[in-house]
């Protein structure tokens, strides 16, 4: 298996001002998984779940080549539970609740078919799961990406820089970063960040777009301005997804095929914050990501200017 995967995948129950959900599926790897599914015929998913989890959208990650070995199933259990509530702006949020249930003491175990992975995705959980994870990866992989939150590092400040030292790519979103670093500016965010291990940072955020630095080089990129937004939950756990799986895809890890990994990134997440939860990306289908990928580029072209 080319990608593996890892991070929560859970219910969630959402307010934003354009209304409510309750229940829905969610989690870091849901979103993850159906947004590189667009890009890799085959990922392993490595997370835990309770028996309450739904069949339906198991058989939904199935039918996009999400490889179910590293799937744990809890019996008597309960899957991992957030409920989030933003604020007007929708770029502020309250975390309500976080119930671990299933997630607390779970050790992952990695298929053997994909100890050998060459991507490595370690979505936003516990950093001591992240790091059993890439502990059992056995050859070095050609890219390892991590995205965390500021839960993490709450709680788990030590553990979460220990992983944060064996990646290549920091994903995280705007506050977050200044949270980790105890900085304001985004270049010394980065430099700090580089300084902690990873030779590339890409800071999210919102939509305000993505900036992405690696020695000494700068990339931005816009987000998709959207009439409507009605959810932002997974949109960056989305946007890891198509980074990673486009960068998989390729087989390149390049600065140049990064800077288009962020610009796939930031494309597939403007869908998520069209609906509720996983909805949207759901019925995401090729031509309608091409052809916002086309609107995005015409929207940062022009020509050069005149002294
Ligand atoms: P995002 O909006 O990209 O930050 O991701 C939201 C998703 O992350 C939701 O679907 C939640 O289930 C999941 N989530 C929320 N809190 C945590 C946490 N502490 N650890 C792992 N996943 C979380």
């Amino acid at each position: 298996m080319s990608l593996v995967i890892v991070g929560t995948v859970a219910f969630d129950s959402i307010k934003t001002p354009s209304g409510k959900a309750d229940r829905v599926v969610g989690g870091a790897a849901s979103y993850i998984a159906l947004a590189a599914s667009h890009f890799v015929r085959e990922q392993e998913l490595i997370s835990v779940i309770g028996e309450d989890f739904p069949d339906e959208f198991l058989s939904v990650l199935k039918s996009r080549g999400v490889n179910m070995n590293g799937l744990v199933t809890i019996e008597g259990g309960k899957s991992f539970f957030w409920e989030g509530s933003y604020h007007e702006d929708l770029i502020g949020r309250d975390t309500v609740t976080t119930e671990l249930n299933v997630l607390e003491g779970w050790v992952p175990v990695v298929p053997e078919n994909s100890k050998s992975a060459k991507y490595v995705m370690l979505g936003n959980l516990d950093p001591s799961v992240q790091m059993s994870v890439l502990d059992q990866i056995s050859t070095r992989p050609d890219l390892v990406v991590l995205d965390t939150m500021n839960f993490w590092m709450d709680i788990a400040m030590e553990s979460l820089k220990k992983v944060i030292s064996k990646v290549d790519v920091l994903m995280i979103n705007e506050e977050e970063a200044r949270q980790l670093t105890g900085l304001k500016t985004l270049p010394l965010v980065a430099a700090a960040v580089h300084k902690m291990g990873p030779k590339t940072v890409v800071i999210k955020k919102g939509e305000h777009g993505a900036i992405m630095f690696e020695e000494g080089k700068t990339f931005f990129s816009p987000a998709m301005p959207l009439e409507k937004v009605v959810d932002p939950t997974g949109a960056g756990d989305t946007f890891a997804g198509g980074f990673i799986g486009y960068l998989a895809r390729l087989g390149d890890t390049s600065w140049e095929a990064k800077k288009q990994a962020v610009v796939v990134g930031s494309v597939l997440a403007s869908f998520t914050c069209e609906d509720f939860g996983t909805k949207r990306l759901q019925t995401l289908n090729e031509s309608e990501w091409h052809s916002r990928m086309r609107q995005l580029r015409a929207m940062v072209k022009f020509r050069s200017i005149r002294g």
